[in-house]
Parts: C-alpha cells; structure tokens; sequence
C-alpha cells in the first residue's frame, strides 16, 4: 500500500484533508495524525476490523489496549458504563488535554479495542488538527502511538513514515509533537485512582482534584521487580537498538564514570552515545553525545528524548549511558520512559 503524507500547515488545504482523512478512517483504514503529546496512529474505535490492523500494523501485541481519542464530552458517555464524577472533575480541568481515563466501557466498545478488557482509556487531546481528524472520522478514533512496537514515540510524522510507510494509508504532518511524551494515565476504576504512567498531568495535580491518588514508585525509581499494573507496561517500550544504561548519582561521581566506559567502549571499537544536559554535554567524548536541554527544564528533556533516541538508532549506536532525572513532576515522566527503554538498567555511582 502507498502511504500518503500531507503537510497540514494551510487553512484551505486543511479541511478538504482532514474530511479524506476522516473518510478512511470511517471506510476501516488507519491515518496517522499528530496530537500535543506523540504522533498516534487511528482507526474506528467502534470497528473491531480497524483495532486489529492497528495491531498488525505496529507489530503490537493483541492484549495491550488501546486508548480512544474524543472530541467532546457526549462521545464519552457514549463509550463509557457512567461517567463517574471523579471524570468529569478532570475532564473540566485537563481536558482537552494530556490526560487519559480509565473507566468502565459500555457495549458500543468492542472488546478488540481494549485488549480484552472491560475498561477503556479515554483521552480528549488538545491538537487542533488532533481534534478536527477526529469528527471527521466518526469522534472514536483508536490511536497508540505511531510507532512499531518497541520503538520510540514518534515526534514528528518523518518518525511515523520510517516505522509505518507502505503499512498506513495515510500521514496527516502537524510538524513537531510539543510536548513529546505520551499522556497520564489515571485508572478511575481503582479505589483510590492510581497512576498508570505518568506525564505532564502529574500526580500533584491530580491529587489537587481527587484527593488521595495512588502513585506506585516503581514507576519512576529504578527499583522495580513489582507486576505490572497496565497491560502494556509488562512489554519493553521505546527501547533503542544499542544497549541503554542509566548512571545514577552525584553529578561529578556520574560524569567520571560515564567518561570511564566510553573509553572502554571506544577501546572495543564500540560506537557510543550519552544524553547528557547542557551542563555536562562537553565532558564527554562520545560518537553521538546528545543534550536534552538545562538540568532543569524538564520539559525540554521531555520534548526531545524520543528524537535523540531515535538517532543513536540511525547513527547505529551500540552502547549509550543516560544521566538520570530524579525531580518531581515531570521529571518522574521522562524518568518513567527512560527507565523503560533502559529496560530498568541502572548504575548507583
Ligand atoms: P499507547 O497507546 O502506546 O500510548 O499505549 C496505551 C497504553 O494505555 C497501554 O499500553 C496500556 O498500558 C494503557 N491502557 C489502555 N487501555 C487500558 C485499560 N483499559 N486499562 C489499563 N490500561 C490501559
Ligand atoms: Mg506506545
């Protein structure tokens, strides 16, 4: 199949584009489009044949549900049991935005969607281009990110085409994700609610509007070895081809050791990469070194993981060491997925 890519930047190419967009999604095909937090990739959500090609297409397996994207308040009544009012509390506050729920499904959710379960994730995004392809197609467009299976996110819709071209009918081109990870995850069905990933609605602000929030550590302090609490999270995600290291510490006991096994790695002929910050980029003599931005703009780092990690792929990068991100709030984010495509690999120094 021929991918279509279409930079949507014009008012008046725009609508005629996203109405195609609309109908393929409508006619069982899958469009991927750009949201504020990662490209993802659509189908009917109502459409138990458009779930299992999103499937197919990321090389995903069957039992990690995929999360629903609306454009208003009836599509969730509509897709949910009841909407409890613990949900619309945040939905007034965060949505449109990059905050998912999990509530109870109602009938009109086939199970092929939610991997089986009786819950749906749920998330309203903010994108305008997000929100316009969704009437367009129908207001239940089932989206994970855009990328094969193991990947990281993608940013910017050149990520999509690489994992996905010839497998999609079409790319709608936003440019880049602004904020460039994935949304929260809170499941409404706990009691209390609890944190499934976690994002730029942190668990302050969550807390803010419901009270006691259930945040298990696991998910952003390298100590692991707990169950899985979503479906997906039992997979390695974003995972870069070359082996990927966390260095845990004060900052000049991380950056001498960072600097002791590049030098080993340069001896084995190893090609190597470090995300560093602005601070400590030039302390090390990497093939690729990366900065993600200010020790503290935790956003920046947010922003630009996926892309940096994406280029020790294409810069065929062997062995890569990570300083590690111990704030709060978003921070715990970036954390949470660098954890994950370390694959929980972390050095105390
Ligand atoms: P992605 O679409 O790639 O951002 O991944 C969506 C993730 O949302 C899945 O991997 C699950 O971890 C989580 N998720 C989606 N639906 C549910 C659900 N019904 N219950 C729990 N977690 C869910
Ligand atoms: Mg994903």
């Amino acid at each position: 199949m021929d991918t279509k890519v279409i930079r949507i930047e014009e008012q008046q190419s725009e609508e005629a584009v996203i109405r195609e967009a609309g109908e393929i999604v409508k006619a069982g095909g899958l469009v991927a489009f750009p949201t504020e937090t990662v490209y993802g990739l659509g189908g009917d959500a109502l459409n138990p044949a458009s779930s299992r090609k999103i499937y197919e297409a990321k090389g995903r397996p069957s039992d990690n549900p995929l999360i629903v994207h609306i454009a208003d308040m009836e599509a969730l009544a509509a897709i949910v049991k009841r909407v409890p009012e613990s949900a619309k509390m945040l939905a007034e506050a965060f949505w449109p935005g990059p905050l998912t729920m999990i509530l109870e499904k109602s009938d009109l959710v086939p199970k092929e969607t939610t991997g089986g379960l009786e819950t749906v994730a749920v998330r309203m995004p903010s994108d305008a281009v997000a929100l316009a392809f969704i009437r367009a197609a129908g207001g239940y467009v089932a989206a994970p990110s855009a990328n094969r299976s193991g990947r990281p996110s993608p940013t910017r819709a050149s990520y999509v085409a690489q994992d996905l071209d010839g497998r999609i009918e079409m790319i709608l081109d936003g440019g880049d994700a602004t904020l460039g990870l994935e949304s929260t995850i809170v499941d409404l069905t706990a009691k209390p609610p609890a944190i499934l990933r976690p994002g730029f609605i942190t668990g302050e602000m969550l807390r803010q509007k419901l009270g006691r929030v259930e945040e298990d550590e696991t998910l952003f302090s390298a100590d692991s070895g707990q169950a899985p609490k979503a479906p997906g999270m039992k997979y390695r995600h974003y995972a870069p081809k070359g082996e990927l290291v966390i260095v845990r510490g004060q900052t000049e006991a991380v950056t001498d050791y960072i600097g002791k096994e590049l030098a080993q790695m340069c001896k084995n002929k190893k090609k190597t990469g470090v995300i560093a910050t602005d601070e400590t980029l030039d302390k090390y003599k990497a093939d690729v070194p990366r900065s993600v931005g200010k020790r503290t703009d935790a956003a920046a780092a947010a922003k630009g993981l996926y892309r940096i990690l994406r280029e020790f792929d294409d810069e065929g990068v062997e062995a890569i060491y990570a300083e590690s991100f111990d704030g709060e709030g978003v921070s715990q984010a970036v954390m949470n997925r660098l954890l994950k495509a370390a694959g929980h690999r972390v050095i105390n120094v």
